[in-house]
């Protein structure tokens, strides 16, 4: 099995390996993901209803649709799937009918006087998205709205990752759940071929795998003056010392560490010495359940020939293949398999 995925983040503060900084950090990201995601799905289906005028009444819910499929008691993969495509396809049908005739060229393109209020919510969403506040200029409604629901999903993937130990996993699994049906409801979700590989990529699926990958690096402190690790090195914390400046390759001044400082080349200050951290070594990435970086998960797995067999009762090759797992009622998650 090939699987793709993303190891650990550079470029952002990482939580630490474990205590109570780590959980303060994690709560505190997963909140921010989790609002955001909240604020742009809440956008998409302002938008959805206020702009486009499908009624919210007739936009199908993840939790709308879970209940029903348990109030029919429909019981079967294949009796879920009929009736969640069924659902799904009369809205999508509705909001494109919708779209297209608030935006045909024929018709006025401002909004009608008496939707004043949902051209305003319109105003306030075009903001939020960056999209040209003129209906007339906007080019595909149906992407910009797409283009927010996607990152919402990502955004509430981000946040149950970050909050799957904390008292609001349940919330954002749920909201993950409601997000990603939406997607998939509306936008679809599919399974990518490339390579001549079929790749799981649904993000919703792959969320319910609960490991990820980690990885074991570390980064030596070097002294600012010797350029030796600065625990065994000569010099002392507290102590300031004769340098002569001199800035690296890369502009760096080797006193105070920074690019544009007031310090010249070749003159001699009385400077303490820093802790230098030298490039990151990665030793080893192993497959965990709560990886050091908790987004580092799996962004893709490939579907092995005998899984899709098995699951289409023929050979796709090539065709599209389109991924409904992310409509249906919770399975609940994978753990990662015990190894010695
Ligand atoms: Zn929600
Ligand atoms: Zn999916
Ligand atoms: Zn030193
Ligand atoms: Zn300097
Ligand atoms: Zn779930």
């Amino acid at each position: 099995m090939r699987v793709s995925g993303l190891v650990i983040r550079t470029g952002v503060p990482l939580p630490p390996a474990s205590g109570s900084v780590r959980l303060a950090m994690m709560h505190q990201d997963g909140v921010t993901a989790l609002r955001e995601s909240m604020r742009l799905n809440g956008q998409c289906c302002r938008s959805i209803s206020l702009t486009w005028g499908l009624s919210l009444a007739r936009l199908p819910s993840w939790t709308s649709t879970t209940e029903e499929i348990h109030r029919r008691g429909l019981w079967t993969m294949s009796a879920q799937r009929d009736f969640l495509i069924h659902v799904w396809s009369q809205a999508r049908r509705q909001l494109r009918t919708d779209i297209a005739a608030r935006t045909l060229p024929s018709r006025p393109i401002r909004p009608p006087a008496s939707d004043r209020r949902g051209h305003r919510q319109y105003l306030a969403l075009a903001r939020s998205l960056h999209l040209p506040r003129d209906t007339s200029q906007l080019t595909d409604p149906w992407h910009d709205l797409e283009a927010a629901a996607r990152t919402s999903l990502a955004r509430a993937v981000d946040a149950y990752n970050f909050l799957e130990d904390s008292e609001l996993s349940d919330l954002a699994h749920r909201h993950a759940h409601h997000v990603a049906a939406l997607v998939g409801g509306l936008f679809g979700c599919n399974i990518e071929y490339s390579d001549d590989t079929y790749w799981d990529v649904c993000r919703l699926t792959l969320m319910h795998s609960r490991w990820g990958m980690s990885a074991g690096f570390t980064a030596t402190r070097n002294c600012s003056l010797c350029g030796q690790d600065i625990d065994s090195c000569p010099h002392l914390l507290d102590t300031r010392y004769n340098v002569t400046v001199r800035h690296d390759a890369d502009g760096a001044c080797n006193v105070c560490g920074r690019l544009n400082c007031p310090h010249t080349d070749g003159e001699t200050v009385s400077a303490f010495p820093r802790p230098v951290m030298s490039q990151l070594q990665l030793h080893e990435v192993s497959l965990v359940s709560r990886p050091r970086d908790p987004l580092a998960r799996f962004t893709k797995i490939e579907l092995s020939q005998e899984v899709l067999r098995g699951g289409l009762g023929e050979d796709p090759t090539g065709r599209d293949i389109c991924c409904y797992r992310c409509l249906h009622p919770c399975s609940g998650f994978g753990q990662l398999p015990n190894r010695d």
